[in-house]
């Protein structure tokens, strides 16, 4: 596995394999890398013939008050298992060689970056879009790899790259769970054996709207309300951002399903913030 630091290197070196013809699968992401991540590796590896992973933990996608500095990092543990994976390239750019002191282009998708997690986290889609068109642009993949994981961030990525006419084909791949169900995530590391054991509400509760819907016999606000009773039941949850049946296109709250509703929630569990979806069929 080669790793490269800096930006006109790696695109360099992209370029050289589109010349010779080879396609270009990317996976970005923040390190501290688990089996959600190497799913999306893995179905990368599976489509091109090269395959270029980038870590950065890109300080313009957190707030003031949230956790860039205890961001969980693990550069040794991540290299091994990228290289298990057969990865090609690792990029891995430090923040000066992405932001120079002179940045001061920002890419805003209107509207569907206020929704949902935006409503919380203000700036933070500015900052994803900012930085993975960046990355598309030094990267030139042929076909990029996100999570369902991150509904909203998928939207806000299709949006942009519609329209901006960039290149490469987005491939979303499906949320890989624990065991018992909870989202793999890089912050599940910061709960406490309780607050594990509480995390498991969140997909259950997914589950149990899911259920509602399909029975044919509720409406969005019914689930909405069953969604927030059973969170509630949970003591450890300190609080509830949202939760509820969205358009899967627009983010917007549904008053009536359609055939694919977006069900999503994000609560905190003491101070770790966790987020889970599922599309339901109606
Ligand atoms: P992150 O490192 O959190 O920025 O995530 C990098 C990519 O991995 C994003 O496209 C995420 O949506 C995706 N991802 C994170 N967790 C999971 C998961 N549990 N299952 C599938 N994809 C995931």
């Amino acid at each position: 596995m080669e790793t490269i630091r800096i930006p006109s290197i790696m695109k360099e070196t992209s370029k050289r394999h589109l010349l010779r013809g080879k396609t270009i699968g990317f996976v970005p992401t923040m390190g501290a890398l688990h089996e959600g991540h190497l799913s999306l590796v893995k179905r990368a590896k599976s489509e091109n013939d090269i395959v270029v992973v980038s870590i950065f933990v890109n300080p313009t996608q957190f707030g003031p008050s949230e956790d860039f500095d205890r961001y969980p990092r693990d550069m040794e543990g991540d290299m091994e298992k990228l290289k298990r994976e057969g990865v090609d390239i690792l990029f891995m750019p430090d923040a000066r060689s992405m932001y120079s002191d002179r940045f001061s282009t920002y890419i805003t998708v209107k509207d569907l970056s206020d929704k949902l997690c935006g409503a919380f986290r203000h700036g933070h889609f500015t900052g994803v879009a900012t930085v993975v068109c960046k990355l598309l642009n030094i990267v030139m993949p042929t076909r990029a790899y996100f999570g369902q994981k991150d509904f909203q961030q998928t939207v806000i990525i299709k949006r942009m790259t519609e329209d901006l006419n960039m290149n490469a084909d987005l491939v979303i791949c499906p949320t890989v769970r624990e065991s018992d169900g909870l989202a793999m995530s890089s912050r599940n590391g910061y709960l406490s054996p309780e607050e594990r054991r509480a995390a498991t509400v969140i997909y259950r509760d997914i589950l149990s709207a899911s259920d509602l819907i399909k029975s044919g016999k509720s409406n969005p606000v019914d689930v909405k309300k069953q969604m927030h009773d059973m969170l509630k039941s949970e003591p450890l949850i300190s609080e509830i951002q949202y939760a509820g049946v969205y358009n899967a296109e627009t983010l917007d709250e549904l008053n009536e399903f359609k055939k694919q509703n977006l069900l999503a929630i994000a609560v905190k569990i003491g101070n770790t913030r966790l987020i889970d979806n599922m599309l339901a069929e109606f």
